[in-house]
């Protein structure tokens, strides 16, 4: 008989990857929307303008819809 342990703490969870949010900004001169990732410099790729508005992004789309 083995015994066999149970569980693995120690293992980081897979389905659970390190956080890699990507914001949309506008840019404040070109108002070109750019991908921003949470550890990137904030700057527009058209441009290279420096300051970004951030794009309010809405979860519901049906609720966009609606508003239209
Ligand atoms: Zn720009």
């Amino acid at each position: 008989m083995s015994a066999t342990p149970s569980g693995d703490p120690g293992k980081e969870n897979p389905l659970n990857p390190p956080k890699q949010q990507t914001m949309i900004y506008i840019c404040g001169e070109c108002h070109a929307e750019s991908e921003i990732k949470a550890r990137d410099p904030i700057r527009c790729r058209e441009c290279g303008y420096r300051i970004m508005y951030k794009k309010r992004t809405r979860r519901c789309i049906l609720c966009n819809l609606s508003m239209i």
